[in-house]
């Protein structure tokens, strides 16, 4: 018989809810994993607030009430925020794996708009309510509730288990890199918040996406001067706004060549073959064949999936002149490109200067990581589509690129393949990271004990 407990009025909605079917020891694990929540939500991890080191030392408190020793967990504080490191023993030397996530969340600077507190965990409508409610409290927690469930279990892995939360995703990588530094080498990370589940409209899984890689974000500083005057004595050809404006338009009408490696095709693949209609049906041309044009005109049009094809640059900021009545000095823009891997941001300066095509217009690059995609590694797609698989057979499990806003590219960029394994599934654009009223839908808390649980319990080996 299970045992029976007081639950917070917030568990119970769940638990009795639309759970039926959740594995009994994953029921248990429930209540003091959304007290975990709730607590995680009240703790003001915005940058500059110094509340992400006494989030750190809560869960160290938590994991310590599982049987983590002083020893497995360290907290490391970097320039006002922290990183922290627990290290789950395995009984081999076999070569650890990490699993990482970040404490840190973006302030909520409109409050009042808010249906309910930012920082109080609040349940309505099936959904679950907070600021980091999905990026990512409600996923970090529930690894490290996972990790305290195992270890109560006595479960002994054979690899070495390291979890790493920084505290610097939205801010920087400062925390990161340290974590990276005092670790021993892993063979792969895992990232809890990218990649993950899609549902459609009516809740129903479509896909399963592991993010395997991601594009290098990079901006161009495109800067024109001109001698200025009298904007009654105009000079049309030397006017720094009018070159501008030209360049600009040379580069939005060019289309970088289109691009496909073995993670894109399989994306498109995946996805067109679950959808319907004239896109769907380029997306599985294009993955079959990346030179059929007919396929790239198709997904060039769409904002959606262009990015999928190739390097993308477009302009996204502009300042120019200094007077209504004066001709101008300068025209200042910026260009934000996302990068396919594999093309070097030297090469995309390079074409960038030739569209615009005017040597008075100086470019100056600043950019991300340059970061590999990390190789598809049968074991692991195979673990993960597994685990997936307990929860919704069948659904189609594929690899994907992202635009890059992850840490993942801090482990890439150190050579450590990484892998997006978010555990949740959501409807496109349903979470509002970063926005207001940002939420989770309440049934992918328990799914996600039972996700990180099989899927540890798979890759630690018994
Ligand atoms: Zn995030």
């Amino acid at each position: 018989m299970l045992k029976r407990r007081v639950l917070p009025v917030l568990c119970l909605a769940l638990v009795v809810g639309a759970q039926g079917a959740m594995a009994a020891s994953t029921r248990d694990t429930m209540p003091e994993t959304m007290d975990m929540l709730q607590h995680a939500i009240a703790f003001k991890t915005v940058k500059g607030e110094g509340q992400i080191q006494p989030f750190a030392e809560y869960l160290a408190t938590k994991l310590k009430s599982a049987g983590f020793t002083d020893a497995d967990i360290e907290i490391i504080p970097i320039e006002g925020s922290a990183g922290m490191i627990v290290t789950y023993k395995g009984s081999t030397p076999e070569q650890p794996f990490f699993i990482a996530a970040h404490m840190d969340v973006v302030p909520a600077p409109h409050a009042d708009k808010w249906h309910s507190d930012p920082f109080k965990l609040t349940e309505r409508d099936g959904y679950l309510y907070g600021r980091g409610a999905a990026d990512m409290k409600s996923k970090l927690i529930a690894v490290v509730s996972t990790f305290m469930r195992l270890k109560r279990e006595g479960f002994v892995p054979k690899r070495t288990m390291i979890l790493q939360l920084s505290g610097g995703e939205e801010a920087g990588p400062n925390t990161t890199r340290e974590m990276i530094r005092r670790s021993p080498k892993p063979e792969f990370m895992l990232n809890a918040e990218s990649g993950g589940g899609i549902y459609n409209g009516q809740l129903q899984p479509v896909l399963y996406t592991v993010q395997a890689a991601e594009k290098t974000y990079a901006d161009f500083t495109l800067e024109a001067i001109s001698p200025g005057g009298h904007s009654s004595q105009p000079q049309p050809a030397k006017n720094a706004i009018n070159r501008m404006a030209k360049a600009l338009d040379h580069i939005a009408t060019y289309r970088f060549p289109a691009q496909a490696d073995e993670i894109t095709r399989g994306f498109l693949r995946a996805t067109g073959e679950h959808e319907q209609g004239a896109v769907a049906r380029a997306m599985v041309a294009f993955a079959k064949n990346p030179k059929d044009q007919q396929a790239a005109d198709v997904l060039y049009a769409d904002p959606a999936y262009i990015g999928q094809i190739g390097t993308t640059c477009i302009a996204t900021m502009m300042s120019a002149g200094q007077a209504r009545n004066a001709l101008p000095q300068d025209a200042t823009a910026n260009v934000n490109c996302r990068i396919f891997p594999g093309v070097s941001v030297e090469s995309v300066q390079a074409t960038l200067t030739r569209l615009v095509d005017d040597p008075s217009i100086t470019i100056t690059a600043r950019h991300g990581p340059v970061t590999p995609p990390s190789p598809l590694v049968p074991a692991l797609m195979e673990a993960v589509a597994a685990t997936v698989h307990e929860r919704f057979p069948g659904v189609a499990v594929a690899p994907a690129m992202s635009a890059g806003a992850t840490d993942g590219k801090y482990y890439r960029e150190a050579g450590i393949p990484s892998y997006g394994v978010d555990s949740t599934f959501s409807k496109p654009d349903d979470e509002r990271m970063h926005g207001v009223d940002e939420r989770i839908l309440a049934r992918e808390i328990p799914a996600s004990l039972d996700f990180w649980h099989s899927l540890l319990t798979r890759l630690g080996g018994k």
